[in-house]
């Protein structure tokens, strides 16, 4: 059980607190086009503001590599955040990040505001956790709090390397928010718990796949990666996405499952079609035939219909859902009937539901699910590396309660 220091039991009036969020945000021509990064991280910011503490925030902003990109600059979250948050943000803005800028801005610092740094990835020294980063962060501030899930699997010097120098690094809500439900749903789940494994390839997620069966009472596999486990029981998928040099991995799961006395599901019927769609959503002529009825020029694009069934009728009882990877090619609304049909029967059920990031956490938002679900992930590697059951670092390295 991860069990660690939130803002909630900390006092910050009159500290220096630093806190990392993830203000990687969609840029077009220097207009932010999606502000849900930043909305997201209010909460904290606003917790901190309103306990009096010196605000001071950093982020990166893409991959600026080490060198200070002025279209990589975050001076337009700056602006941005202010709007959200009705009151100033001052933009520091030093290439080396903490420079006289920062150092003069916090220096004045009265309770209650807030200061922005520049992009953290201006400086070569943060995706290596370099100590001289480190320091210059950790001179900055007297508490600090960690609020971004997104970079929580690596360590860098704005997450784990200062933690460490500081004598109170906590987590903000949304770390802790992810840590409750992806941390501690997972590995202490109320049951029965159902894991939905989809997306492309099976060589993608071997350790989630694995972990998840051990921790889960059913395992559905649909999308791309079911092909290699239907091959693996000895169907012929015709020309679907097969893993050949993981046939043997998905005769070890299925093993796995009955020595563990665990149920894995996967599709009965699929949607077939000549070829993959190109472009991605163009208009595609599809045939619905059961799994072991797969012509050999045809490949499986969408789970079947009586498959969408079959998987919505065992989230039904479950109690715990966790949702990773779609059941089809999503982008094309002719296969997208499969995901759709998972994620409705996810909004419908009473079940803790927690969607697993990327490109799953797209599809039920674009399918208007979102608000149905209890928890979507924030990050797409870092939830991965929860569900495989690895320790993330920049959890790790906040203060145990
Ligand atoms: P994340 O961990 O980011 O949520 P994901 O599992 O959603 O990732 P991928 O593993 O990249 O992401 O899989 C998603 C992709 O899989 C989608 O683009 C979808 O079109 C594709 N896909 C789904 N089913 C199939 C299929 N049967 N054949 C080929 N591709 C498929």
């Amino acid at each position: 059980m991860l069990n660690k220091k939130s803002v909630d039991d900390i006092n910050v009036k009159g500290k220096r607190v630093l806190c990392r969020c993830d203000f990687n945000v969609p840029l077009k021509e220097g207009v932010i086009t999606d502000v849900n990064r930043l909305t997201a991280a209010l909460p904290t910011i606003k917790k901190l503001v309103a306990d009096g503490g010196k605000v001071i925030l950093c982020s990166h902003l893409g991959k600026p590599k080490g060198e200070p990109k002025p279209e990589l600059s975050l001076a337009p979250v700056a602006v941005k955040l202010a709007e959200l948050l009705g009151q100033e943000v001052k933009f520091a803005a030093d290439a080396e990040v903490v420079g006289p800028n920062a150092k003069a801005a916090v220096a004045a610092m009265n309770d209650g505001d807030v200061v922005l740094l520049e992009n953290t990835r201006y400086r070569i020294e943060e995706t290596k956790n370099g100590e001289a980063f480190s320091q210059d962060l950790a001179s900055l501030c007297d508490i600090f709090v960690n609020d971004a899930f997104g970079t929580a699997h690596r360590a860098h010097c704005s997450n784990v390397g200062v933690a460490q120098l500081v004598d109170t690094a906590v987590v903000g809500y949304l770390m802790q928010k992810e840590i409750d439900f992806l941390g501690n749903a997972v590995n202490t789940p109320v049951r029965p718990f159902v894991a939905i494994l989809g997306g492309a390839k099976v060589a993608d997620k071997l350790n989630v796949i694995s972990n998840l069966l051990e921790k889960c009472d059913t395992l559905i596999i649909g999308g791309g990666m079911a092909y290699t486990f239907l091959k693996a029981k000895g169907m012929e998928v015709g020309s679907s996405l097969v893993d050949n040099e993981k046939l043997d991995y998905c005769k070890e799961m299925l093993e796995k499952a009955e020595k563990l006395g665990k149920t894995i599901l996967l599709p009965v019927d699929t949607k077939i079609a000549a070829s993959f769609p190109s472009p991605i959503d163009a208009e595609i002529e599809v045939e619905n035939v059961a799994c072991d009825k797969i012509p050999a020029d045809k490949m499986g694009l969408d789970i079947g219909t009586e498959s969408a069934n079959m998987f919505a009728e065992a989230v039904k009882t479950a109690k715990t859902v966790v949702w990773n990877g779609p059941m089809g090619v999503f982008e094309n609304p002719v296969l997208a009937q499969g995901t759709i049909a998972v994620a409705k029967a996810l909004a419908e059920t009473d079940a803790t539901t927690i969607i697993g990031g990327g490109d799953s956490a797209a599809a039920v938002n674009q399918l208007g699910f979102g608000d149905k679900m209890t928890h979507i992930s924030t990050g797409g590697g870092a939830s991965l590396e929860f569900l495989e059951g690895k320790d993330l670092p920049g959890v790790v390295a906040a203060n145990d309660k």
